[in-house]
């Protein structure tokens, strides 16, 4: 079967069940930055289907991914995807809360995409495997437009927002890194070591 026809697949399926995969054009921005930059190791932490860990892997065949999930039905799909496209070999996942995670190696770019409130952590916790001069990636800074309304919410969801505009300034006011914000899809940052 056709690559094209398979992530079509992938792309319904997340449609149909809900599962918030990355946006077409942000997706593509990612991996448009994954190819100008020559980014050969990655991790990302929310797998769900396996999706945009895919996506980038199919940038070049020198790429290797390691990816997290915790919700073990969706790492199981992930797990059976990514044999479809036969890219075992080079996307290795891992089934578990990212917080339990230990990892050794350093990674050109790191992509968090899990918990939205959490992005904080993820960011202090794993910053430490950043080669130097790399690169951190979040995507939903704007939370399907959320983050910029007006509008009233539950008392969870502003708590979510609010988290969400830490996050922003947490990354304007980073000294380590310099950051660069961009309005594609839901809402990216590029987030660079200094
Ligand atoms: N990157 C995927 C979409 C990920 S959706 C794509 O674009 O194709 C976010 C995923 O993060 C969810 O599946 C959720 O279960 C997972 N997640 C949230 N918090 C997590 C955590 N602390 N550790 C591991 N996975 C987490
Ligand atoms: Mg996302």
């Amino acid at each position: 079967m056709f690559t094209i026809f398979r992530l079509w697949l992938l792309e319904k399926y997340a449609k149909k069940y809900d599962i918030p995969i990355m946006q077409k054009d942000g997706i593509q921005f990612l991996t448009n930055f994954i190819k100008d930059n020559n980014i050969k190791n990655i991790l990302e932490i929310g797998t769900a289907i396996g999706y945009s860990a895919i996506k980038m892997a199919l940038v070049d065949n020198d790429i290797n991914i390691i990816s997290i999930e915790r919700d073990e039905e969706r790492y199981n799909k992930a797990v059976k995807n990514i044999k479809k496209f036969k890219l075992n070999n080079r996307i290795k996942l891992i089934k578990d809360d990212a917080f339990n995670v230990e990892l050794d190696e350093k990674f050109d770019l790191i992509f968090i995409d899990a918990a939205k409130a959490q992005s904080i952590k993820f960011f202090n916790k794993f910053s430490k495997n950043l080669n130097k001069s790399k690169y951190i990636i979040t995507d939903n800074l704007k939370f399907h437009g959320l983050v910029e309304s007006n509008e009233k919410f539950s008392k969870n969801l502003r708590q979510l927002i609010k988290k969400i505009k830490d996050y922003i300034e947490f990354l304007k006011e980073n000294k380590e890194f310099e950051t660069i914000f961009y309005d594609v899809g839901d809402g990216i940052s590029i987030s660079k070591k200094r």
